[in-house]
């Protein structure tokens, strides 16, 4: 294996492989290709200036927002089931 850091334990372990796990994650939700003029999601129209501000954006305004707020909600869910079961 040609990892640079040292492992210091399960707990860094586990550190890590949530770290990665989220930027594996953003990686995927990065957009590629050209903008889309409409909403993958509600077919709305995406303001041109979002098009050029976001290179390969997929979703409008209040989609993305739904979407970004689905991700918190189920970290947060998440964080809380961890914690339940360490402490059964
Ligand atoms: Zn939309």
């Amino acid at each position: 294996m040609a990892g640079g850091f040292a492992k210091d334990g399960a707990v860094q372990d586990q550190i890590d492989a949530s770290t990665q796990d989220a930027i594996d994650r953003a990686k995927r939700n990065l957009p590629k290709g050209s903008s889309r003029t409409k909403c993958e999601e509600c077919g709305g129209k995406i303001p041109v200036a979002r098009q050029k501000a976001l290179k390969g954006v997929r979703l409008c305004v209040s989609c993305q927002e739904e979407v970004d707020r689905e991700e918190i909600t189920s970290l947060t869910i998440n964080r809380r089931a961890n914690k339940d079961s360490q402490l059964r």
